[in-house]
């Protein structure tokens, strides 16, 4: 039996499973998604890295998550961003690779959602750490929640430059083009003759995507606050990551809520 079921391997998922490994738990992280990383996930394009779910750009104030992070992969600074916090960036060679040796020590299973597992195996470990949908864990009890869904198309474009910056927005649409050589500028210096480019769409209509916002109307965060409220009784699980939160959460927030659970709870 695994002291823990880490569901989500995004990087609230696999900072909890680092961390909580480090004190001598046994884990299992799961993702219903085939990949690692979660919406940090990237792929390296022709040497390229490519952030698939949208630009991550890491902008912190707080020195321990910056430097727990620049311990498993550098960050270069963004190109066309000024930032008011003091650390920022991104991973030079994406996330994933970040995310890889996070989770290096413990088992992975991806493609595997929570809610077929834990019907089959529910006493496969101790206790769940679960970054998934609220309104999923508890079988839609309420109702479900209304997120903005995001969708993206990642392409191969054999042309020096698709445009002039590193974010276009499509006119007229819930739509941009992120170009990603323009991120830190390194790639660009190489003058390769294609890039890569991911048109990102949203819109709460969308027929599949991956939740971002909770759609910000009174009923849906009502229902989200009585979700909480569940949460709170639930003694199987501990609760974290972005989609137990109702505004916007970074990677900064994410990374060091996911320590403070690992002290509690290791
Ligand atoms: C459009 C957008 C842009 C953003 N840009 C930035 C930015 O520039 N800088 C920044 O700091 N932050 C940004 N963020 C926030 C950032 O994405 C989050 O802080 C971070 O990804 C949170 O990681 P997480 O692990 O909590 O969640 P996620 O990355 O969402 O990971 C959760 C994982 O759980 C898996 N999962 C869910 N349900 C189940 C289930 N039932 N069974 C198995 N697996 C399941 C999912 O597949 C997913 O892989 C942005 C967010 C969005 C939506």
């Amino acid at each position: 039996m695994y002291d823990f079921l880490i569901v989500g391997a995004g990087i609230s998922g696999a900072v909890f499973a680092h961390e909580v490994h480090k004190a001598g738990k046994k884990c299992l992280v799961i993702d219903s998604r085939g990949t690692i990383g979660g919406n940090l996930y990237c792929e390296n394009i022709r040497g390229i890295p490519v952030h698939c779910y949208g630009l991550h750009i890491l902008q912190t104030d707080d020195r321990r998550v910056w430097e727990f992070l620049n311990s498993f992969g550098k960050f270069v600074p963004c190109r066309e961003r000024v930032s008011e916090k003091q650390y920022e960036g991104v991973p030079e060679k994406g996330y994933t690779q970040i995310i890889r040796k996070l989770l290096k020590d413990c088992d992975v299973y991806l493609n595997t959602d929570y809610n077929s597992l834990r019907k089959e195996k529910p006493d496969i470990a101790k206790k769940v750490f679960y970054t998934g949908r609220l309104d999923e864990y508890f079988g839609e009890e309420y109702g479900r929640l209304v997120y903005e869904l995001h969708s993206y198309e990642t392409e191969l474009r054999f042309q020096k430059h698709y445009q002039k910056h590193m974010k276009e927005k499509v006119r007229g649409k819930n739509a941009q083009i992120i170009e990603h050589k323009y991120l830190t500028g390194i790639y660009d210096k190489k003058h390769t003759p294609f890039t890569v480019i991911t048109k990102e769409s949203w819109g709460k209509n969308l027929k599949d995507g991956v939740p971002g916002m909770l759609e910000n109307t009174e009923k849906n965060r009502m229902l989200f606050r009585k979700y909480r409220m569940l949460a709170g009784k639930e003694k199987r699980a501990i609760f974290g990551g972005r989609m137990f939160h109702e505004g916007s959460y970074g990677i900064d927030e994410a990374v060091r809520d996911a320590m403070i659970l690992a002290e509690k709870y290791a």
